[in-house]
C-alpha cells in the first residue's frame, strides 16, 4: 500500500525585488515629506548648486513661447499637463494670437479647438480668454510684473506667477512643481509638506548667486535624473551629497 504524502503548504509568493525597491522609495519619499531626511548642510548645498551651475550654466525652461504673454499662456496651459504636450499645441495658438487683444478676438471656441489635446482644455480655454480680457482692461494689454497682479488673473496661481516672474522678468523666484517638490524633499535640501513650505525653505537655503536659475536646475534634475519611480542615482551629479535613504547608490 502506497503512502500518501501531504503536500507542503505553499509559501506566499515573494514580492519582486523591483516592487520591494519601489515600496522602499515610496516609503522614503513619504518620510521625506514629513521631514526625517537629514537636512543638507550649507556647504553641501553650495556644492550641489556649484555642480548644477558647472553642468548647465544657463538652464532654460522647456515651454515654447515668444513673449511674456505667450509664456504666461503656456504656463497656464501646463497645469496638470506635460511641457511636451503643451508645446505641441501652442505653435498654432500663438501663430493665431500672440497678444491679449488677438487672443480675446480669437474667442473661447477657437482657443478650445486649438488646445483640445491638452488636459482640462475647456476650463483652460475659458481662463485664457478671461485673463486676456483682464490684461486689456486693467494692465494696458501688458503682463504685470507683480505677484499680486499676476495671481489675480484667472487660472494663475503662485507657481505660474513664480515662473513668469523668473523667466520673463528675471526675478529670483522659485516655482515649486512636482519635480522641485520631490527633489527638495528627497535630497535633504528643503523638506516640506506643501509646495509653499518647500519654496520658503529653498528661498532660505539657496545661496543668492544661484537663486535665479535654481528652479530650472531642480526641475531638470527631477525630470531627467531624480525621477519619481526610478531615480537615476548612478548618473546623478549630487549623489554623494543626497541624504535620501531610498537612493540606489552608496553615499
Ligand atoms: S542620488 Fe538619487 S535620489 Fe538622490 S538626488 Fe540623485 S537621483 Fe535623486
Amino acid at each position: 500500500m502506497s503512502r500518501k504524502t501531504t503536500p507542503a503548504p505553499r509559501r506566499p509568493a515573494k514580492k519582486s525585488t523591483a516592487a520591494t525597491r519601489r515600496k522602499t522609495r515610496a516609503d522614503a519619499d513619504a518620510g521625506a515629506a514629513r521631514g526625517p531626511v537629514p537636512a543638507l548642510a550649507p556647504k553641501a548645498i553650495e556644492e550641489a548648486f556649484r555642480r548644477f551651475h558647472t553642468a548647465n550654466p544657463t538652464p532654460k525652461g522647456e515651454l515654447e513661447h515668444i513673449n511674456a504673454f505667450t509664456l504666461l499662456i503656456a504656463v497656464v496651459l501646463s497645469a496638470q499637463a506635460t511641457d511636451a504636450g503643451v508645446n505641441k499645441a501652442t505653435p498654432a495658438l500663438f501663430k493665431a494670437a500672440d497678444t491679449p487683444a488677438k487672443m480675446a478676438r480669437l474667442g473661447e471656441e477657437r482657443v478650445r479647438n486649438l488646445i483640445k489635446t491638452i488636459g482640462l482644455f475647456r476650463t483652460k480655454a475659458r481662463n485664457v480668454i478671461a485673463l486676456s480680457q483682464k490684461l486689456i482692461a486693467e494692465h494696458g494689454g501688458e503682463v504685470p510684473r507683480t505677484r499680486e497682479a499676476l495671481e489675480s488673473l484667472p487660472g494663475v496661481g503662485r507657481k505660474t506667477a513664480n515662473v513668469v516672474l523668473n523667466i520673463a522678468f528675471g526675478a529670483p523666484t522659485i516655482a515649486v512643481d512636482t519635480h522641485v517638490f520631490r527633489v527638495g524633499n528627497r535630497t535633504g535640501l528643503a523638506a516640506g509638506k506643501t509646495p509653499l513650505e518647500v519654496e520658503t525653505r529653498l528661498g532660505r537655503v539657496i545661496p543668492d548667486r544661484y537663486r535665479l536659475h535654481a528652479h530650472h536646475w531642480l526641475i531638470l534634475h527631477g525630470r531627467y535624473t531624480c525621477l519619481a519611480r526610478k531615480p537615476r542615482c548612478g548618473r546623478c551629479i549630487i549623489a554623494d551629497l543626497c541624504r535620501w535613504p531610498g537612493k540606489t547608490v552608496a553615499a
